[in-house]
This record gives C-alpha cells, sequence and structure tokens, in this order.
C-alpha cells in the first residue's frame, strides 16, 4: 500500500514526531537543523515561492552541492507544488542553459561559487530570477526565502499526477533527458525500499553523492529523513573528509558508488580511521565487482567474522532510482536460503515485477540465461519532458520500462546486471561486457583503476576491447604486462588487444565510468 501523501507530508512525517532530533548536519562545519527546524523551515521557503509569484507545476532549477539547506529548498518547493529540477554542479554554463530552457524553469537557487555559470545560463533562458542562498549583491538570499511574513499555503497536490522532481538522466550514453517524476514515484520508492533497508530513527547517514541525481536525493535523503533518522551532508567527495566525517559523526550507512568503494579497498589511509559505526554500506550507479566488494568489506572487518556489510542497489533516474538491492541481515524475503552473492544487486524490492528479454527473439530469455531487464511497478516514471518518441521508445504500453541494462537472476530471485546492452563489446559473435574486463584489471595489485571500450579493428570489422589503465603509485607495469595479464584471467575472445596508461579514469560525479570521453579520445 502506497501512501496517498505529497513528498514532504511523507518524508517529513517521522521528524515531527522527534522535533529536537537532528535531521541534516553539515558533516565539514557541524551546522545542525532539527527535525523540527526542518519542517519550519519548508513552510516559509513554500510560502515565500508562493509570495513570487510560483504556482503548482513550476519549475524551480535548483543548482547547488549537498549541504544542509538542499532538502530544506526541495522539500520547501515540493510543498508549494512546484517541480524541483536539480542541475549538475560540474555542468558548465551552455549545460546548464539548456536544462534550464529544456524544464522551463522560473526560478534558479545557486549558490555564491556557482553564481558566473549560474548567471551565464540564466541569461540564455527563460529564468526570470537568480537566488544565491548563501548571499550575492542584487540577488535574493536564503533568508528572503525563509523569509517570516509569507503567509502559509496550502496547495492541494495529486501525489499520483503531480510531478516533484525533474531531473536529467546522467547523460551517460547521449544528451541527458528530463525525467518526470512524480510524488508518487518517490514515496512508492522510499516506502518500497523499507523491508529490505530497515533503517532507524538512531540511523546518520553520511550524503556525499549528490542530491541532485536521484539516488542521492530519493535513498540518501528523503529515504534517510523518512524514518526520523539524520543526514549528515559533504559538499564533495574527498577521500579524507569522507573518512572523517564518518568517524566524527559516528555514520552509520553509507550509500556510495564503486569509485568510493575502490578507494575504500585499496588507498592506505584507510587504516588510520575508525570507521566502526559503520553497519552497512551500499553501492549503486555503476557496476560493482565482487572481488572488490569482498576486499572492501574483509578490510573494513578488519579480520573480524561480522561487522559492516557491503551490498549493493541498481536504479536509473526512471525508476525513482530503486528496483533491486541486497537486503538488511534479517530482511530476507521470506523463502531466502543463503546470503546474496557479492556481485549481485539482490532481490526486486516489494511491488516491482521484472522481465528479462532474450534480444535475440524479444520473447522472456530461459531460465538461468540473460536478458535486457524490463522493469514495472509504481517507482517508474511518468515519461520523458518534451520527448514522447523516447518515452515511446522506453515505457512501453503494458507499462513496461526498457531498462537497456543486462541482467541474469538465479533461482532465488537474486538479480546481477552485467553491463549496458549499448556496451557490450560484440566480437565475432560473443559479446564480451567492459564491466566484467574492469573488474579483472583493478584486481591486479599494479593497477589503481581502469576502464575498458570497444575499438573497432578496421580489417575484421570486429570491436576489440581496449583497456585505459590507471598504475598505482610507483609501479612501472608496462602494456605488454597488462595484456599477458588480462590474457592468463579470461577466455581468448575477452582478450585485451590494446592498452593505454592515462592518469585517472573520467568518471560522472555519480561515480560511472564515462565511456564516451574515452571513445572520443
Ligand atoms: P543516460 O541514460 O542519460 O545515458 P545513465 O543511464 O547513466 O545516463 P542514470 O539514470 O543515472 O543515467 O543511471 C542508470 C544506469 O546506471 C542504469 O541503467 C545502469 O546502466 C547503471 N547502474 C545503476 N546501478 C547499477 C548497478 N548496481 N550495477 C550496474 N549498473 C548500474
Ligand atoms: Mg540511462
Amino acid at each position: 500500500e502506497i501512501p496517498n501523501l505529497s513528498v514532504p507530508e511523507f518524508v517529513l512525517a517521522a521528524g515531527k514526531e522527534r522535533p529536537d532530533a537532528p535531521a541534516l548536519i553539515d558533516g565539514l562545519k557541524g551546522d545542525v537543523i532539527t527535525h523540527g527546524q526542518l519542517a519550519a523551515y519548508v513552510d516559509r521557503v513554500a510560502a515565500n515561492l508562493h509570495a513570487r509569484g510560483l504556482r503548482k507545476g513550476d519549475v524551480v532549477a535548483v543548482f547547488c552541492p549537498n549541504t544542509p539547506w538542499f532538502p530544506v529548498v526541495f522539500h520547501g518547493i515540493a510543498a508549494a507544488g512546484c517541480v524541483m529540477s536539480p542541475i549538475n554542479s560540474l555542468y558548465t554554463p551552455d549545460e546548464i542553459a539548456f536544462q534550464l530552457k529544456d524544464s522551463g524553469a522560473k526560478i534558479l537557487i545557486t549558490i555564491s561559487l556557482f553564481l558566473d555559470r549560474a548567471a551565464a545560463a540564466a541569461e540564455k533562458s527563460p529564468v526570470d530570477e537568480i537566488v544565491v542562498l548563501d548571499g550575492a549583491e542584487g540577488h535574493a538570499n536564503l533568508f528572503d526565502l525563509l523569509g517570516a511574513d509569507a503567509p502559509s499555503v496550502q496547495v492541494d497536490i495529486d501525489p499520483a499526477n503531480d510531478l516533484v522532481t525533474l531531473p536529467y538522466s546522467s547523460g551517460t550514453t547521449g544528451l541527458p533527458k528530463g525525467v518526470m517524476l512524480t510524488h508518487r514515484n518517490l514515496v512508492a520508492n522510499v516506502a518500497q525500499c523499507r523491508p529490505l533497508i530497515s533503517l532507524g530513527e538512531d540511523e546518520r547517514i553520511i550524503a556525499v553523492l549528490p542530491f541532485f541525481h536521484i539516488y542521492g536525493l530519493t535513498v540518501l535523503m528523503n529515504q534517510g529523513l523518512a524514518w526520523g533518522g539524520a543526514v549528515v551532508t559533504l559538499p564533495r567527495f574527498d577521500l579524507e573528509d569522507f573518512l572523517r566525517t564518518i568517524q566524527d559523526h559516528k555514520i552509520t550507512r553509507a550509500f556510495v558508488a564503486p569509485p568510493i568503494l575502490l578507494a575504500m579497498a585499496k588507498h592506505p589511509v584507510v587504516d588510520k580511521y575508525d570507521l566502526s559505526s559503520l553497519t552497512s554500506i551500499l553501492s549503486g550507479a555503476a557496476p560493482l565487482d565482487e572481488q572488490l566488494a569482498l576486499a572492501a568489506q574483509s578490510r573494513l572487518r578488519k579480520g573480524a567474522e561480522d561487522g559492516v556489510t557491503v551490498g549493493q542497489g541498481y536504479g536509473m533516474t526512471e525508476l525513482s532510482p530503486v528496483s533491486h538491492t541486497t537486503p538488511d541481515p534479517g530482511c530476507e524475503p521470506p523463502g531466502a536460503q543463503t546470503d546474496v552473492p557479492k556481485g549481485s544487486v539482490g532481490y526486486a524490492i516489494p511491488n516491482t515485477e521484472c522481465r528479462l528479454i532474450d534480444p535475440g527473439t524479444g520473447e522472456d530469455a530461459a531460465p538461468g540465461a540473460s536478458g535486457e531487464l524490463w522493469i514495472r511497478g509504481p517507482q517508474v516514471m511518468k515519461g520523458y519532458l518534451n520527448n514522447a518518441e523516447a518515452t515511446a521508445n522506453t515505457v512501453d504500453s503494458d507499462g513496461w520500462l526498457h531498462t537497456g541494462d543486462v541482467a541474469i537472476v538465479d533461482d532465488e530471485g537474486r538479480y546481477t546486471v552485467v553491463d549496458r546492452v549499448k556496451e557490450l563489446i560484440k566480437y565475432k559473435g560473443y559479446q564480451v561486457a567492459p564491466a566484467e574486463l574492469e573488474a579483472v584489471l583493478i584486481g591486479h595489485p599494479e593497477i589503481a583503476d581502469a576502464a575498458v571500450i570497444g575499438v573497432p579493428d578496421k580489417e575484421s570489422g570486429e570491436e576489440l576491447p581496449k583497456a585505459f589503465v590507471v598504475r598505482a603509485a610507483g609501479s612501472e607495469l608496462s602494456e605488454e604486462a597488462v595484456m599477458e595479464y588480462m590474457a592468463g584471467k579470461v577466455a581468448p575472445h575477452k582478450k585485451v588487444r590494446f592498452v593505454e596508461f592515462i592518469d585517472a579514469v573520467p568518471k560522472s560525479a555519480a561515480g560511472k565510468i564515462l565511456r564516451k570521453d574515452l571513445k572520443a579520445r
């Protein structure tokens, strides 16, 4: 049963029972917003936006790093019946302008550090006003937004139809698309995760992944607040800041992406910190290798049999975003017999139907065989903004969302995501998953990070795997040595044919390898 509530009504409800408990903590500065303050501030932001002339359905763009004020602004926008379109902090003025125009945003909320880019973009867009939270001459600031004189507003929200947010997909495979998500999509997704991820009110979640991505918005922000716990924000990923914040704020849960686990498994500095408060680390947004997950888990457990568990979830912007996760210990679905294997993304969350479709026949794949993952459930988006064609290509007339990812399922209902259909390297009738080769590469002690793409071979017309490799500090590993190592580890058709050493693998703010940047080189 999905509560028929707006996002702020649903997410802020538990906190109303414990108004003095911390809701949001600035991980670097220590500033605290309690649950009681959060609710009061949200009421003020909604009232102020209304006084500024914004009405139900209007889009407000937010271009801010993670701070305790981001959730205040988001829920205020939502309570006003408006739609928050979050903008990637790394975007250039042109990329920002594209999103402002495409979404039709009326107001842009930012911080002084981002004002140059925000102002350049706003000039080329329909935005009427820029609000600079920490203040800039000639602009309204946070205190104006929280202004006490505007009367409170009560907006009638129809959760099943009214949009609450308009995030843009990561643009990993093409131009970013505006994803229309309703109040019900987000409420459903937080509620659906509940039986498998049993967050308590004493929980402290570290929010280092960006709130501007749907993973940060739903899983870190809303899920964290919805059960009365506290969310501790960091504006960007810096390994030592991250570790120190876990130690000093006694963080219990981390929701991360594979690059953070890579650092936790490999970086020498990790051992300097007391991370014993952590009970669970869940990784999402990109493929996580089993060996890497195990290495990180056993290092953090410091040889003990139990302790923190490293697990994985799967999702996409179009799914609000979660469809699968590994369960907390004790939260396994009925009938589950053994632990979820480390490379798996776990079970479908309740109310989520899954199919695996054989790309050759278009029919359901044979038991045990891989196929494109299709999902149906209350978390499936309303559609892409201004793009009926893309919507029709992604969500079919029966409501199935075609994820574009290849997966397999075992006989206990546990899924493993192989890679994106589009990124599989096609070689002599075989399909080679870049993620699999990357996992083998980073298993080498002298390889700090790696990415694989397919490059066309002019003679054979086949695609051949090429590895971009970041050597560990001090390593003098040669190209030949990398190819030899791979040849000893994988079947002949998966052999890496080219190696190029690079300083760092290009990754998005949400932790995805930007293979299209590597292909463009
Ligand atoms: P775009 O659709 O604009 O190209 P994107 O697909 O990267 O960008 P997101 O919605 O942020 O945008 O990411 C969803 C994708 O991330 C999934 O389709 C899948 O490929 C990948 N992904 C998410 N979680 C996992 C996971 N646990 N394992 C493997 N891949 C994952
Ligand atoms: Mg996508």
